[in-house]
């Protein structure tokens, strides 16, 4: 069974094969804030070939504070972010994991950028949680990328 979601307006759906939750994070970082205007963002690192997106898109690129290029997609009409891409993560897409029909049932595997954390978040007990970015093999291994 696909796992299914989409924009806040119904104008971009899209199906991700696979039939399981993906992992989600959470970044806490000034920039996800502002970009989400939320307190944090909720992401998914998903197979591109696994993602089947209809609906037209408006992008946006930028470099990353690293260097790195990347594309943010989101719904031409409503301007819901969607998912990005990042030239570092060739073959993966980051969905932006409240956009899942079943968002209520995710549970992150991690928080990061918890410096910058909004006072008022409480994090859960036993759940990784990072100052900073993750450490890239310790990212991979929660994030279940490859
Ligand atoms: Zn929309
Ligand atoms: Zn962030």
């Amino acid at each position: 069974m696909a796992i299914s979601g989409g924009c806040r307006c119904g104008a971009v759906r899209y199906l991700l094969a696979g039939g399981e939750l993906p992992r989600v994070y959470c970044c806490h970082c000034r920039a996800c804030q502002s970009w989400s205007s939320s307190a944090f963002t909720e992401q998914a690192p998903v197979r591109e070939s696994e993602l089947t997106v209809s609906g037209a898109l408006a992008t946006f690129t930028y470099q990353t504070p690293s260097g790195a290029t990347s594309t943010h997609s989101a719904c031409a009409k409503c301007f819901s972010r969607v998912f990005n891409v990042n030239e570092r993560l060739p073959g993966y897409a980051l969905l932006r994991a409240g956009t899942l029909d079943d968002s209520h049932a995710i549970v992150p595997v991690a928080h990061i950028w918890t410096s910058a954390k909004q006072p008022w978040v409480v994090l859960p007990e036993g759940v990784p949680a990072f100052d900073e970015g993750a450490p890239q093999d310790e990212f991979r291994k929660l994030t279940g990328l490859e």
